[in-house]
Order: structure tokens, then sequence, then C-alpha cells
């Protein structure tokens, strides 16, 4: 295709509002707009990348190695979710949370991480006993007050199921965070109880206990119920149960992992620590989110002067330009090599334009085919043309006969 046919515009700079480098040389390169809509250089992209996708699927059938191998050819690393069908691809500037091992290579978005859950301390169950604790409505200040491990305490929070309007109970550890995700998982929508509600159930905000609950679904975390001896609310206002036991001292209709995995947490695979990191989600249930791994691959495949995509995931495999020549018609020479490339079967982007051959190298790094070819007088003169990969440092001359033959070597 004819860069006039295609009206890119490429620009200098990009607005200082624009987050990331990626989303940055996406926009000086003509693919996206300023405000992030893809615009016909992009979109030729999202169609190669489709194109491939298809074909892989259609040769090797969809599954999750298809996806892995679509990847790994676009050249993008990922791991895949260990809970879910979803695939993420690990980038600074991406807006998931994921707990990854480093040893073992579990994976999974932090809400629906698991981990190998280790109780406090494994010491015999103590009598039931109720204790004045003032102003102790939060889990920090009971833990102060008791000088106790968060870790001795269990907290509840309470929500109204939207199916049908049951009180939900939840019991956690009090150092603990619920993952609502994991709740919704096991009993459906919920939405936080009111101030009515948790009344109706017998529950009193800030002190509230499993214990003497009326018409409620209790829910206690898989490490509560393996844990003795915690202290929780009492159901009264200014007071604590100390030594509160599951099952002992109360029932519940789910004992469930219902918190979220946290950074150093032991690996629920192996035990070694989990570590967080920043990372986008490029696919999920076997689709492939296009629009968003266009602007996955722009982050991770760059350098300062521009976009460096694969010969997979660039809009064309070959950036062809021509520099005029003093004696020598170098457009109509570079005009008959397009039509050979063409023929080829090269996917080619002829640099048509008028333009001086400094703003043409600019633009062609910025929007970054895997090679560039150039048409010179002086190469031409001995049947040569320049031949540059993106990603290469150095260029070579290449005789004309040979250039289709070199170039599918290189890609
Ligand atoms: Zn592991």
């Amino acid at each position: 295709m004819k860069f006039s046919q295609l009206s890119i515009q490429t620009q200098r700079a990009a607005p200082s509002e624009i987050r990331t480098d990626g989303l940055a040389f996406l926009y000086r390169a003509g693919y996206a707009s300023r405000s992030g809509e893809i615009l016909s250089l992009g979109q030729l992209v999202l169609e190669r990348l489709r194109q491939s996708f298809e074909a892989l699927t259609a040769r090797f059938g969809s599954s999750p190695e298809t996806v892995k191998g679509f990847f790994v050819q676009i050249g993008l690393n990922t791991v895949k979710s260990h809970e879910t069908d979803e695939v993420f691809a690990i980038i600074a500037s991406g807006s998931d949370e994921i707990l990854l091992c480093p040893a073992c290579g579990y994976a999974s978005s932090r809400e629906l991480a698991r981990t190998r859950k280790q109780p406090y301390s494994s010491e015999a169950a103590l009598p039931l006993k109720k204790i004045l604790t003032p102003e102790c409505n939060t889990i920090a200040q009971l833990a102060v007050f008791m000088q106790l491990p968060q870790e001795k305490t269990a907290k509840a929070l309470m929500f109204t199921r939207l199916e049908d309007g049951k009180f939900v109970f939840v019991v956690v550890r009090g150092d603990m965070q619920l993952s609502e995700s994991k709740l919704k998982a096991r009993v459906g929508e919920v939405r936080l109880a009111t101030a009515a509600e948790i009344a109706a159930s017998g529950a009193v905000a800030g002190y509230a206990s499993p214990i003497g609950l009326r018409e409620a679904l209790v829910v206690v975390d898989d490490l509560v119920a393996s844990s003795p001896n915690l202290v929780a609310g009492a159901n009264e206002h200014g007071y604590h149960l100390q030594n509160t036991n599951y099952p002992r001292d109360y029932q519940a209709m789910l004992v469930a992992d219902v918190t979220q995995a946290a950074p150093g947490d032991a690996c629920p695979e192996c035990t070694a620590a989990l570590e967080r990191r920043d990372a986008s989600i490029v696919s999920s249930n076997g689709q492939i989110q296009f629009e968003k791994l266009l602007l996955t691959l722009a982050e991770i495949h760059h350098d300062e002067k521009g976009l460096t995509l694969s010969a997979h995931a660039a809009p064309f495999d070959v950036y062809l330009m021509q520099v005029p020549g003093k004696t020598l018609d170098t457009l109509s020479a570079a005009e008959t090599l397009y039509q050979n490339l063409t023929d080829a079967g090269l996917s080619t982007l002829f640099d048509d334009r008028d333009e001086r051959a400094g703003v043409k190298f600019n633009d062609a790094d910025l929007i970054g085919c895997p090679i560039r070819v150039t048409v010179g007088e002086r190469g031409l003169q001995s049947g040569m043309v320049e031949l540059k990969s993106r990603i290469a440092t150095e260029n070579q001359m290449v005789a004309l006969a040979d250039i289709v033959s070199k170039i599918k070597e290189i890609l």
C-alpha cells in the first residue's frame, strides 16, 4: 500500500497527557488518535493479528496451547491464570494486578489467587470469655487493647444477597482482606448490608459476632475454621468474646477460601513466596482482546525511535522508501520494486511522499515495520538497494535480484 493512500499522519511529539511510552508511540506513528481511538494503521494490525490467530486456530484447533502459541508468535510473554481461563501479559503499565510464583509459575489475578494458609497457632481450645473492650470498634484498636497480634482476631463483614435479600455474615481472620470475587463466586451477587439489616440480624456493627445471629447465611473463611481461640465481637456494644472456636461456638452454611492472597504469602502449589506484578489481561475464555493486545505490544516492543513490532504484529512487512537522485530516476525504480515485493507476497508500505530523506527515515523508525528498504542513487548504479532490519544497528547493501529472498530469510 502507498503511504498517500493510507493518509498516515505521524507526529513529532506526543501530548503530555498520554500516560505511557507505548501509547505515545502509537499516537506519534499514526496508529491511534490522541484519545486512543485506533486509526487505519492500527486497524491493519488488528486485522493481521486476527488473521494470524484464526490461521493458528484453523490449523491446531482452539485450545489454551493455541492461544499460548499465538502470543509467542507475536512476541509476547504471557502467563496463564491457574484459577480462570485468563492470560496475562506482565507489563508495568498494566491495569490488572496479579500474584506470581517465581519458583513454579503459579499465576492468578490478585482477587482470585489462592495461598497455602497456616493457622497462627495450634493451641488447644480455651473456654469462651466475654470481655469489656471500650472504644475497640476496629481490629487495629482491638489488637492494641488486647495486646494480641491481629492474627488472633476475627473480623466480620456483612452483606445482603441481591437474589433473595438474605443477610450474609462473613468471618475472616482479623489481619486478612476479604476477596469479594471469591465470596460472590460462592454465594452470588451481594451488596453491603444497611444499618437496619445489620440490626435486624442481631449483629452490632463494630462488635459483630457470628455467635447468636438470626436468619443469617454465615460464611467462615477456611483459615478461621482452623484457627483456635480468636477474639471476635460479642454483638454487644463495647464487648468482645475471647477464645471463639469454630464449630464449637457457632455454625456456618459455608466454610471456604474467601480471602485475598497478598504478596509474600505462600504459593498454593509449592509454598514459595508469591510476588505481585502489574499486568494486562490479553485473553479471557479463549477470546483474545485484540485492541488491548495492540496497546500491550506497543508497551513492550519499542525503542527510543519508535515501534519495533514483530513481523506477525506489524502492519506491513516492509517499509519501502526512495531518496531522490541527481541522474537516476530512483522513484520509478522504487515503483518497480514495490510491485515486485507485492507480487512476492510481501506486504509493503511504499513511502511515495515527496519528503526529505530524513523525514522518511524517522517515520520508518516510528512506524516500525520489521524491514526497511531504501532505493538510492549510489546503490542503484551497481544494482543494489539498502536493507535494514528495524531492530538491527547496521544496514546492508543487497542486489535487487536477491532482495525478495533476503527479506523472506529475515522475516
Ligand atoms: Zn509455586
